[in-house]
């Protein structure tokens, strides 16, 4: 499935798919190759194949097709578990492949390359593997074997383990796979096995992390790369509401019950944070593992000893760190496993490291809640990003059986690329998934919020359930007006008091009933202790939050304060106290002194933030009539009319807290978190005029949103509101995930922009193509940055189009992406007729001798090149030598930077030449280069511009 995502990439160029696919069937080695003719054969028309001879292959494909496994079967059957066994020991397992002469030492390093990851060298080792045929195969099966029998820590008898063990650890194993192998929807009576359905989520390290970069294997979690405390043994995976946090724990539980993977851990704890929050008694970590996860029949004792002695054996994960009503606090410390302390108490010391030292945690939680007192105790933190461009292909087609259904969500989809930008979050992608009809039935008006999104299952949902003569029209609303009402003061009161889980008193408290249950909304909650009846909770937050936001809309009973309040997040922590209807679910009033409330806040406010969100979709003029079947007109204008108020107070608000620009500088504004949330709203409310009265207010020149979370969802919401902007700013989206998808939302943007800055953003040669397509033609854009994203040669010949159409283009930098000398070739053409580029940077690429070459041609008459960087690209003399005649030519050119290339004297000498003629040029950099000692010091003296 990992090779069909890679080449299945859509959008991308269909020869490109093809050829990757051919490089892939030919890594795989003869019987794939041999396949692969036959499947060709069979699609082929006639006359094609006929050009292809197939027969020879084929017959030999016959020959071969006996019933018995290879060794390079095996590899593929059960690559998962080798790759976990593989990924610490690769070094070896490559030793062991070069004695025999199955390896080079050329691919030995291409494997062992320090950009990839444990798993990832343990991936390009078993295909390396598979290309060499069946000795290679059985030659690494063998070390792995031998390696198993010699002591690694899979072997189990290595431990001196108590009798009942094993039967614990089976006992553990089976409850974990029965919990694990389903993905309940429809609120449970549709089970999908997660077997079926599971599709890699995007996981990635923080960006600022060195060393690594692209997507992460589910290995890699618990893998060294991205180690930023060593001291420390809990790992963050965090997301957005939706990415697919718990469904990723679920794989991972069930890869491990199943011997699959995570191999190491003799045992795997699991605990929900959101189940913990109704454990009111005060236990020790034993009682935790052994009453919240599994019983040990006998020996509990001698198990636990164990398990305090083995602590690298043994892996703790809780998931929704994010839905525990404490926020973390590193106050209350406790190192005594049998001492008795509340469940959160014992929780953050887990976490810290005070108690179990050296057991591994893995904590997942939405990146809000997580502040610097959790932070300092990370080993490390991964980010789970939610579906891929080829991971949504992959989900649709496995959640629908029928391919031409499949094949029809995907092609409307690629029609709507404001839903396609939602569905990159799982859960959204599941919705529309599971609401195909509706969306292939709706034309024009397909869902482009997320608001229209929930009100589609919603619909989906109800009608499911028992279908309304009056479907056409509005009046499937008010058709289940009980229902919605009984669900939404459910979720409404939830919201307020961080309640997630309910029992029958809340549910009684607000009148549901069998029949609401029965719509699916809500799902049975499992794994909490016998002693709770039945408990229910929502399919999703992101539901609960939705329902609360319809009870807003829809509720006569909410007092006039309700909606200022959900968007000033902050004031709702008043609210808990004042709750009615839930008593129940808050904590003593002592406990609720402990709580600070800066720390019950952070819990709270994405929530909140998510319910206002939705409100403003669902008070949209498109969704107005819904309300007006229910509601008397005038008390919905007046919620709508509040909503607007609301939005531009808090968006005034954020402007005025502007800093006023040092004299000389332009004016900027760097986003707080809340301002990507506020202009989110003003998509939802799809009102142009709401985004065109908060434009009219900002007055910046320079828009910063690094490290904001941009994903394209963020991206069609700030089109949607910075298109309105009076005057050209420049706009800055460093380091977020924007993608090609984002890209694409950006461009009705693009007119008021003079420049873009896109920095580390997942974008490929395909983004480029449309970007660029579009801003030739806009008159304000001058400046480009795209440092770190996955650009190739393919890119090259739109920007050199740039330089050629553009003539007041001024700063085009390309730094640390995959061009060589052909890219640099199309470059020159395109700067050869420019007269206007400044800035030029290709810092880390590969664009060598020739590549040097053909820029220094086209730029040697630039009048206007100011700054150049061909840092760490692979130059050396003939490169140096051409690049001089730029500087002996120039009368603009100031820097020049070679730093990190294979420059030797001869280079260097040609560069000291022109500068001789040249007095504009400031500074050449020609630091780590092939010059000696000596040779540095003679040349520092003779030219002090050179920087060496
Ligand atoms: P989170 O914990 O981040 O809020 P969930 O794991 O609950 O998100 O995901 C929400 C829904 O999205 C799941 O119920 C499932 O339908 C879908 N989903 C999430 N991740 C995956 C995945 N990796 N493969 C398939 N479906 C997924």
């Amino acid at each position: 499935m990992e090779d069909y995502q890679n080449i299945q990439v859509p959008g991308r160029a269909l020869y490109t798919n093809a050829r990757q696919l051919l490089d892939l069937v030919y890594t795989k080695g003869v019987n794939t190759c041999m396949l692969f003719l036959a499947a060709l054969k069979q699609v082929l028309p006639e006359a094609h194949g006929a050009t292809i001879p197939f027969s020879e292959c084929c017959s030999n494909l016959e020959k071969k097709q006996e019933p018995q496994t290879t060794f390079t079967q095996t590899l593929l059957a059960q690559r998962p578990s080798l790759v976990s066994q593989l990924q610490d020991c690769t070094d070896d397992a490559l030793d062991a492949l070069l004695a025999s002469g199955h390896f080079t030492p050329a691919e030995y390093d291409e494997v062992q390359l320090p950009i990839h990851t444990p798993s990832q060298k343990a991936r390009r080792l078993l295909d390396h593997v598979r290309s060499k045929g069946e000795v290679a195969a059985e030659i690494l099966l063998q070390y792995i074997q031998q390696k198993q029998t010699s002591g690694s820590p899979v072997n189990k008898e290595k431990w001196n383990t108590p009798k009942e063990f094993f039967k614990y650890q089976k006992k553990l194993s089976s409850s974990l796979a029965a919990q694990s192998c389903f993905l309940s929807t429809y609120g449970g009576t549709s089970n999908m096995s997660l077997e079926d359905i599971y599709t890699e989520g995007h996981l990635e390290l923080p960006h600022d992390c060195i060393g690594v970069h692209g997507s992460l294997g589910l290995e890699d979690i618990i893998g060294v790369a991205g180690t930023v405390n060593e001291e420390a043994d809990t790992i963050l995976v965090s997301g957005e509401a939706g990415s697919g946090k718990s469904t990723l724990l679920q794989r991972l539980h069930l890869l491990w019950a199943q011997g699959a993977a995570f191999q190491d851990f003799l045992l795997l704890f699991p605990f929900s944070c959101r189940r913990l929050n109704s454990e009111q008694r005060e236990l020790s970590v034993k009682d935790l593992l052994f009453q919240h996860c599994c019983w040990p029949d006998r020996e509990q004792d001698e198990i636990f000893q164990f398990i305090l002695d083995h602590p690298h054996l043994i892996l703790f994960t809780f998931d929704g760190l994010d839905e525990l009503k404490q926020s973390f606090s590193d106050e209350h410390r406790l190192c005594c496993p049998t001492q008795c302390a509340p469940v959160p108490i014992l929780l953050f010391n887990l976490l810290q490291g005070c108690l179990m030292k050296g057991v591994q945690k893995i904590v997942t939680s939405r990146p809000e809640a997580v502040g610097p007192a959790l932070k300092k105790h990370l080993r490390k933190e991964v980010l789970l990003k939610g579906f891929s461009q080829a991971g949504i292909g992959c989900f649709v087609r496995k959640h629908h059986s029928d391919p031409t259904v499949a094949a029809k969500v995907l092609e409307s989809l690629q029609t709507n690329t404001a839903l396609l930008g939602l569905c990159h979050s799982p859960v959204l992608c599941w919705i529309v998934s599971q609401c195909h009809k509706e969306l292939l039935g709706c034309g024009d008006g397909s869902p482009q919020t997320i608001t229209d999104v929930y009100l589609m299952i919603l619909r989906h949902f109800l009608q499911h359930k028992s279908p309304v003569k009056n479907s056409i029209g509005f009046g499937w609303i008010k058709e289940h007006l009980d229902t919605v009402l009984h669900l939404g003061q459910l979720a409404f009161e939830g919201i307020r008091t961080s309640c997630y889980i309910f029992s029958d008193t809340e549910m009684n408290a607000c009148g549901v009933t069998e029949k609401d249950i029965s719509t699916g909304f809500l799902t049975q909650s499992t794994g909490l202790s016998s002693v709770h009846a039945k408990m229910y909770e929502f399919l999703h937050v992101t539901m609960q939050c939705f329902f609360a936001a319809l009870y807003t809309v829809l509720s006569t009973n909410t007092d006039h304060y309700i909606i200022p309040k959900l968007f000033e997040s902050h004031v709702m922590k008043e609210m808990n106290m004042n709750s009615t209807c839930f008593g129940i679910c808050l904590p003593s009033v002592e406990q609720q002194q402990q709580v600070s409330e800066r720390e019950a806040m952070a819990v709270e406010i994405t929530n909140l933030q998510m319910t206002a969100t939705f409100l403003s979709g669902l008070l949209s003029q498109r969704h107005r009539s819904l309300w007006l079947n229910c509601c008397p007109r005038a008390t919905v204008e007046k919620k709508v009319k509040e909503v607007v108020r609301c939005l531009s107070k808090s968006l005034r608000k954020h402007f005025r807290s502007i800093p006023k620009p040092v004299d000389g500088e332009k004016k900027s504004m760097h986003a707080m978190p809340d301002f990507v949330w506020l202009v989110k709203c003003i998509y939802e409310m799809q009102e142009s005029s709401i985004a065109k009265d908060a434009m009219s207010k900002l007055d910046v020149n320079h828009l910063k949103l690094t490290y904001c979370n941009i994903g394209p969802v963020e991206c069609t919401a700030l089109t949607f509101v910075l298109q309105h902007l009076k005057n050209p700013v420049g706009l800055q989206l460093d380091y977020n995930s924007v993608g090609d998808v984002g890209v694409e939302q950006l461009l009705p943007c693009m007119p008021i922009c003079y420049s873009l800055y896109l920095r580390n953003n997942n974008i490929t040669d395909e983004g480029i193509s449309k970007l660029i397509a579009k801003v030739i033609q806009c008159d304000n854009f001058q400046k480009i940055a795209l440092f770190n994203n996955m650009l190739t040669d393919a890119c090259t010949q739109h920007f050199s189009q740039l330089l050629k159409t553009k003539q007041n283009f001024i700063s085009l930098r390309l730094g640390n992406n995959n061009i060589t000398a052909e890219g640099a070739k199309q470059l020159a053409q395109g700067l050869k007729v420019n007269h206007s580029l400044q800035y030029l940077g290709l810092w880390g690429n590969k664009i060598g001798d020739v590549g040097a070459e053909a820029l220094a041609n086209a730029l040697e008459s630039s009048k206007t090149l100011v700054w150049l960087s061909l840092v760490c690209n692979g130059v050396g003399n003939a490169g140096a030598c051409a690049l001089a005649n730029i500087i002996k030519n120039s009368t603009s050119l100031e820097e020049l930077w070679l730093t990190d290339n294979c420059i030797t004297k001869t280079g260097a000498e040609c560069l000291i030449q022109a500068l001789e003629h040249n007095t504009h040029v400031k500074s050449v950099w020609l630091k780590n280069n092939n010059l000696s000692v000596e040779e540095v010091e003679e040349m520092a003296q003779r030219e002090p511009r050179l920087i060496l």
